[in-house]
């Protein structure tokens, strides 16, 4: 039996997770990260080990062959994420609760395996279009890449219903002091 909880964000790409995760790991005590493996290519400012661990396609597919992953997907085409067993072992090990930022597959595949000691939230970006404008502005993508991040986006909406919590992410402020008040109330 698992002693820590297990909080999972998930939201469309450029919906403003992972600011909302980076801050309630900046300001909550006995919460931490679960480091997934992808192997995107690192971005700029990115630190392997601390954001991902960046790994290659070969390596990825020898640690599925190896069981080491809870889950993992192809999340984008070509570009694996998956989420380590020894990184929830390593958190709740120590008591602490796990934070993640997955997509809506892997999330949805955490609650079916983890039921109540998990909470799923979605976070909403007020509109597509808003959404689109966030993601061509943090210019992290190729048009290419661009294209498949909102394809995706629009399926990604659609399973919000699926979550325990939606959070609204139209005002930065609010939505990070509202997700510290979910993950304190679920964890206490
Ligand atoms: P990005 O490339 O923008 O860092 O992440 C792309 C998507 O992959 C995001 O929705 C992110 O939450 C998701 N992701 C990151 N790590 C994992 C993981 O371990 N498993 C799954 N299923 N998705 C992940």
């Amino acid at each position: 039996m698992q002693k820590g909880k297990l909080i999972v964000f998930s939201a469309p790409s450029g919906a403003g997770k992972t600011t909302l995760v980076k801050h309630a790991l900046e300001k909550l005590d006995n919460l931490s990260f679960s480091v997934s493996c992808t192997t995107r290519n690192k971005r700029e400012g990115e630190i392997d080990g601390k954001d991902y661990y960046f790994i290659s396609p070969e390596e990825f597919k020898k640690r599925i062959d190896d069981e080491e992953f809870v889950e993992w997907e192809e999340v984008y085409h070509n570009n694996y994420y998956g989420t380590l067993k020894s990184e929830i072992e390593r958190i709740t090990k120590d008591g602490h609760s796990v934070i993640f930022d997955m997509d809506v597959e892997g999330a949805l595949n955490i609650k079916n395996i983890y039921g109540d000691q998990c909470l799923t939230v979605f976070v909403q970006p007020p509109s597509l279009e808003i959404l689109r404008d966030r993601l061509i502005t943090r210019n992290t993508e190729s048009e290419d890449k661009l294209k498949q991040r909102l394809d995706k986006a629009d399926i990604e909406m659609a399973a919000a219903s699926r979550f325990d919590v939606l959070l609204m992410n139209d005002d930065l402020a609010a939505a990070k002091d509202e997700a510290l008040a979910i993950i304190t109330k679920f964890v206490r």
